[in-house]
């Protein structure tokens, strides 16, 4: 449904009038260090985390809204009376602060037009600009056809268990969308499957051997070191026999007294969502390894890895696993973490499937890659792709609206990470992060200019009007 313009301009009037209350707001939201932390009676994430939700539904209420806490997991709060048709959700819980903050990282610092502090584009500001948007449309009456329920979570940041609460007692709206990425519309979110599996083989007793082997810090990121210790091995030898073959990773040696020699591997970290923008120190440093013509178990097992994981691969060719689709892209895998000692190499991965693709088809061909190079699985874990069709008028609606209030090209992205409203059939992302800004998101210095605030606010109060006013939704 069209709005009309008078509308549009008292709607739009009201939020820019609105402005100082929502930079007021955001701040005090920012100071609470809402990073989580030991559970207590109805603070499942720690205390912060609950007396920041307290604060952001003791507000709502007293702009008139019902609102509900939901044992401290989620608060909701109700817009209009009519079937609630679209969930808007936004998170209150933050990452750490980590270092080089310039100032607090929970004192609000207004400066150039912007406000900085932990979680003002993640996902306070967004969470801030959604409840104004509310705002807006009930104080000035205008009228609605159905509902809207504004949810807001408590445990994005470490694996959505708010609103996998939530969800078991509430049935979701039939649509939702989250301020927790970018614009225009992210409608696909690929599938992701975790995999642990080791070998076992007998440390034989000196000569030409791996001793140790270590490389990673986390399964959902491409490695940017790795380290091996063997014996009988000279770094000669090692500089020789990689020369050329790891572009983009620097492996250095250093022997010690006793004949071993500690070979070093430094690539590049990235994101296991977009592994092309890494480079993977542990599938370099294995690949140095099989070159060496080592002999005992430890080794012949690291070779085999190596097979199926060669260098710069990262689509699953060697896997019997690369795939792709139009929508959502190719297939992408991370040999995340290694460890090898006394005989025992343990390994995990991380995939991003494809849209078109499911955990179960993946993992049909998967598994018996990994076994036939003779490994055992550990653990396996998947979840599977997720999509709203990009014809549909919701997202046809929300693109509309961004591409009337920013005068861009609104068309829908697909990513390999997953949001907020990855487990929501009808759900998401919308905002807040305008293509090619950059926030410093979960780093230092995190930000929001004040009139992206606003913007987003606008964008919001119009999105949740034309989806409430609908005849077609
Ligand atoms: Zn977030």
């Amino acid at each position: 449904m069209e709005i009309s313009q008078d509308i549009k301009k008292r709607l739009f009037d009201e939020l820019d009038s609105k402005k100082e209350e929502m930079v007021s707001l955001l701040s005090r939201l920012i100071a609470y260090p809402s990073v989580k932390g030991e559970p207590s009676e109805g603070a499942p994430f720690g205390l912060p985390v609950r007396r920041c939700l307290d604060e952001a539904l003791s507000t709502l209420s007293s702009w008139g809204f019902a609102t509900e806490c939901h044992d401290g997991y989620v608060g909701t709060a109700e817009l209009g009376e009519g079937e609630t048709v679209l969930g808007v959700l936004a998170h209150l819980d933050v990452v750490a602060a980590g270092d080089g903050w310039t100032g607090d990282p929970f004192t609000a610092r207004i400066a150039d037009g912007r406000v900085y502090g932990r979680g003002a584009i993640d996902d306070k500001g967004p969470a801030v600009a959604a409840m104004f948007a509310l705002r807006a449309i009930k104080e000035l009456g205008i009228p609605i056809k159905s509902g809207a329920r504004l949810i807001l979570g408590t445990d994005e940041e470490n694996g959505s268990s708010d609103l996998a609460y939530y969800f078991k007692k509430q049935s979701p709206p039939r649509y939702a969308f989250t301020p927790d990425g970018s614009y225009p519309v992210i409608n696909i979110e690929k599938g992701m499957i975790r995999v642990s599996f080791s070998s076992e083989s007998q440390p034989c007793p000196g000569g030409r051997m791996l001793l140790w082997l270590e490389g990673g810090a986390a399964v959902n990121a491409v490695p940017g070191s790795a380290y091996a210790l063997v014996s009988g091995v000279g770094a000669s030898e090692v500089i020789k026999s990689s020369q050329g073959l790891f572009p983009g990773v620097e492996i250095s040696c250093k022997e010690f007294e006793g004949g071993s020699l500690r070979i070093d591997a430094r690539g590049v970290s990235a994101h296991a969502s977009t592994p092309e923008s890494g480079k993977n120190a542990i599938t370099a440093l294995l690949g140095v390894l099989s070159r060496l013509g080592l002999e005992d178990g430890g080794s012949k097992a690291a070779s085999r890895l190596s097979s199926i994981f060669p260098y710069g691969e990262s689509d699953g060719l060697s896997l019997g696993i690369k795939m792709s689709d139009r929508e959502s892209g190719a297939l992408t895998e991370v040999l995340s973490l290694v460890s090898y000692q006394a005989g025992r190499l343990e390994c995990s991965m991380d995939i991003r499937l494809p849209v078109s693709s499911s955990v179960g088809e993946v993992k049909s061909r998967l598994l018996p890659a990994i076994e036939g190079a003779g490994f055992k699985i550990d653990s396996f874990g998947g979840t599977e792709p997720h999509r709203v069709d990009e014809d549909s008028e919701f997202v046809k609606t929300l693109l509309e609206v961004y591409e009337e209030m920013t005068g861009d090209r609104g068309s829908c992205i697909a990513i390999g990470g997953g949001t907020y409203v990855h487990e929501l059939e009808g759900g998401v992302a919308f905002g807040a992060e305008f293509i090619g800004e950059d926030n410093h998101m979960h780093s230092f210095d995190e930000f929001i200019s004040i009139d992206r605030l606003v913007l987003n606010s606008k964008i919001f109060a119009l999105a949740i009007l034309k989806v409430l006013n609908s005849g077609r939704l």
